[in-house]
């Protein structure tokens, strides 16, 4: 029995049906992978506005000790760092989710886990491949 109430969202034609497991993507449509990755891209922009802004800070900071500046420049240049490349991965991502590929591994081809998706929506390798390519691949070709 199906309770309108319950699937609103849900074609009004189409009852979902126990075992009906051919479209496993069903529960993470690209809009949802979509929307997960503008949150991290505003997230990973956000973080770099503060980052930029404390380095501002840093610099208008001269009775400070030069030492501890220095330090404190090269700590946020190093977070801006992995800032950027994970807005480049997010970017891609993106990217493949309007023109073709986003879900399929770079590496086998084969699809990516929904699951693994959803954890980490801009993954371009599947978790058997990630694991072997950690060692010895470089992040990002290109
Ligand atoms: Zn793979």
């Amino acid at each position: 029995m199906k309770n309108p109430l319950l699937f609103p969202s849900a074609s009004p034609r189409e009852e979902p049906r126990a075992g009906d497991a051919s479209r496993p993507e069903a529960d993470y449509p690209d809009h949802v992978f979509r929307k997960l990755l503008l949150e991290k891209k505003a997230e990973v922009l956000m973080a770099l506005a503060l980052s930029f802004r404390r380095l501002a800070a840093l610099e208008e900071a001269a009775a400070k000790d030069p030492f501890q500046v220095l330090h404190e420049e090269i700590l946020a240049l190093r977070a801006n760092r992995i800032f950027y490349g994970k807005l480049r991965h997010v970017e891609a991502a993106l990217e493949r989710l309007d023109c073709g590929g986003y879900g399929t591994c770079a590496n086998c081809g084969n699809p990516i886990s929904a699951e693994r998706l959803y954890s980490i929506p801009w993954a371009r390798h599947c978790a058997s491949c990630n694991v072997s390519s950690v060692s010895n691949a470089p992040p990002e070709a290109g």
